[in-house]
């Protein structure tokens, strides 16, 4: 049943977002947008602060910027002095950072206070990560100018767009994107099948509510078609019927979900060449890309977050995998020791970020690859893994919920120390992911698969994530247990992609 302010909210959200589907941006509008982000970014930053932080000593920045002895005159001062890079590098000395744990613990009293809540979504993510992410209609317009950019640099202005992941907020955020740029989308398809009487209705709801002011914006939207991961028939007709008129398909999706995608339409012999797949979500590796390529469809790298938007776009000449130029007038990034810590710089996101540390690593540069998006945006990210969290099928788990699992609830079920257990992240030759969880021999004889039914339904425990989960990593046989000496003293207790494929942590 809706609360009467569900309902309220639900209203001003279909006037709103009617009003967003009426007025799709143009291309031309959009890189004008974008070049005028992209002027004084210390100016905009530092309105953040005053309007965000300093009149607002609630939020938990005040307490660290008044931690550091830093007033708002000396925030100024250094912007100005120092410019945003290294301004930012010298409060996240002082101590002016959150880590990810931080940052989502902190949870509402981060939210920005300048952002008026339109949409209301929630991070891919384990029981941790509560906080719902509301999300402003101007926030939204200035990602899909983003996303202009880059379709501009790759002749992408005519693309068809089509959506594949679950029916979550996540995707609700996509198509809103997506529709505002050009022509709406006009393929809608969800990992879960929306006709499942055991999903929430507020799902059924925010796809009916979003779908009623596309159709009074005159952007009507397709209904969200049920496309399992292991089957994804619809999504094959979608591109082929795109095809078909001689145009190109555009769908965004997680890279795992598209390696199977590709290697479906090999498998059944499905033509499916010529489609473009916007990947993101999950670590953009070469086994990955090859298996993409094989079915003749062109990647396109992204990397970002439901609380960031896209934070990189790939390059049109990479030098790797997951080349990807850094969307500079919409966040800030500096790197300690390769991990990154990233500020929010657009006036109306959702949360108020600075230095917050999203538990990625990546290598950066600015050398010139002569690609389209190097003018707007030259600094170039690669390599990007994740160091303290677990993704797969678009969601993300933070390590320490997976750490507690291992030590403590697998020990406690099964025997053994909680140095027995420890869990490789890893992928197949082909790219889809892996999930390798040891379990020292000397535990003895055990039922395999109640330690990985045990695994998951912790994992997914009390999250909206659980159904994707099931789907994406039981059913598909990512998981797989192994009786072996972690080696604990060499690696750590959640090995990672990029830590598994290291010569000597095999
Ligand atoms: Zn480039």
């Amino acid at each position: 049943m809706l609360t009467i302010s569900e309902l309220l909210s639900g209203t001003s959200f279909v006037a709103l977002a009617t009003r967003y589907f009426r007025r799709p941006l143009d291309f031309r509008g959009a890189l004008e947008r974008v070049a005028e982000l992209s002027r004084d970014r210390e100016a905009r930053f530092a309105g953040i602060l005053r309007h965000s932080v300093f009149d607002k000593p609630d939020n938990p920045y005040f307490a660290l910027f008044r931690a550091a002895g830093c007033e708002w005159g000396d925030a100024e001062k250094l912007l100005r002095q120092d410019g945003l890079e290294s301004a930012l590098h010298r409060l996240h000395e002082a101590g002016i950072r959150l880590s990810v744990s931080e940052f989502k613990a902190a949870g509402v009293k981060l939210r920005n206070p300048r952002a008026a809540h339109h949409v209301r979504a929630r991070s891919g993510g384990s029981r941790s990560e509560g906080t719902p992410v509301l999300i402003d209609l101007r926030f939204q317009r200035d990602c899909a100018a983003s996303m202009a950019v880059m379709l501009a640099a790759r002749g992408g202005e005519n693309w068809v767009k089509g959506d594949w992941e679950t029916l979550g907020a996540g995707a609700r955020f996509r198509i809103l994107k997506l529709a505002g740029i050009g022509e709406p989308p006009t393929g809608w398809f969800s990992q879960v099948d929306p006709a499942d009487p055991t999903l929430p209705a507020v799902f059924g709801w925010n796809t009916a509510a979003i779908r009623f002011a596309a159709r009074l914006g005159g952007a009507p939207l397709p209904k969200p078609q049920f496309a399992p991961v292991a089957a994804p028939d619809a999504v094959i007709d979608w591109c082929q019927s795109v095809l078909r008129q001689r145009r190109t398909p555009m769908l965004f999706t997680f890279p795992s979900s598209a390696v199977a995608l590709c290697a479906y339409a090999n498998r059944k012999g499905r033509d499916i060449a010529g489609a473009r797949l916007l990947i993101s979500g999950e670590p953009v590796t070469e086994a990955r890309l090859r298996t993409i390529r094989s079915a003749g469809c062109v990647p396109l790298p992204r990397y970002g977050s439901v609380e960031t938007g896209a934070i990189a776009y790939g390059c049109l000449n990479p030098r790797c995998s997951d080349d990807m130029h850094h969307v500079s007038h919409m966040t800030a990034l500096i790197a300690h020791a390769g991990r990154l810590s990233l500020t929010m710089l657009h006036p109306y996101a959702p949360f108020t970020m600075i230095n917050v540390n999203m538990g990625d690593m990546a290598e950066s540069d600015s050398h010139s690859c002569g690609c389209a998006l190097s003018s707007r945006w030259p600094a170039h990210l690669r390599e990007i893994r994740s160091y303290e969290k677990l993704t797969g099928g678009g969601v993300t788990f933070l390590g320490a919920d997976v750490i507690r699992i291992l030590e403590v609830v697998l020990p406690e079920a099964f025997g053994g120390a909680p140095t027995d257990y420890q869990l490789v992240e890893d992928e197949t030759e082909g790219g889809l992911p892996s999930l390798t969880l040891r379990v020292h021999p000397s535990v003895g004889p055990l039922d395999a698969e109640a330690v990985k039914a045990l695994f998951l339904r912790e994992l997914t425990n009390g999250s909206d994530a659980s159904r994707v989960m099931t789907s994406v990593w039981s059913s598909g046989d990512v998981l797989r247990i192994e009786r072996r000496d972690p080696g604990l003293t060499q690696a750590g207790k959640l090995l990672h992609l990029h830590l598994a494929r290291r010569p000597g942590n095999s």
